[in-house]
């Protein structure tokens, strides 16, 4: 067997010529290969079922991959672990696909050799980051007034109120 070879290449299927019936795969790729950022920068790895019958292919995709993100607090870049699933069906037959949502059915050649996983697997992978990014759920985040990283060090900032733009405010709240 050829190796595979150039982009995305690890995150193809060989289907042609295979059985009927379930195939486990476990597949691991550097996130450069399937065009992800500098700042994933842990291997991706892909665990996927397939079922191939004489209508369709049905894949279940589970993705684990990992990427480096500054804190929305503090700004700290911090490792982030990421976790996605999917399932897609390759219909062989135009009038079978409108029995899935458009969104996890493709139709696919009778004859096609290979499937590749690459884009929906970036795209999953994508879709996983958080919207909010916290180094940690309780980071205390930067002082508003000196700058100084409050999950590190103590400022005086916060002793002397004076400085607190919010406090006209806050007192306000409180009557
Ligand atoms: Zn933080
Ligand atoms: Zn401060």
């Amino acid at each position: 067997m050829k190796p595979d070879q150039g982009y995305g290449a690890h995150l193809k299927i060989r289907v042609s010529g295979l059985s009927a019936g379930s195939h486990e795969y476990s597949l691991t790729v550097p996130p450069s290969e399937i065009l992800l950022e500098d700042n994933f920068n842990s291997p991706v790895t892909v665990e996927v079922r397939l079922e191939k019958s004489a209508r369709q292919i049905v894949v279940r995709v589970k993705i684990s991959a990992a990427g480096e993100f500054p804190c929305d607090r503090c700004l700290n870049v911090f490792r982030q672990g990421l976790s996605a699933g999917y399932s897609m069906v390759y219909v062989f037959d135009e009038l079978d696909a409108v029995t899935y949502p458009p969104e996890e059915v493709r139709v696919v050649h009778r004859d096609v050799s290979t499937i590749d996983l690459t884009d929906d697997v970036r795209e999953m992978i994508l879709l996983s980051v958080p919207l909010k990014l916290l180094c940690r759920e309780d980071c205390r985040g930067l002082c508003v007034s000196c700058g100084a990283d409050l999950n590190t060090t103590t400022c005086d900032c916060r002793q002397d109120t004076t400085n607190r733009p919010w406090q006209g405010l806050e007192k306000l709240l409180k009557h």
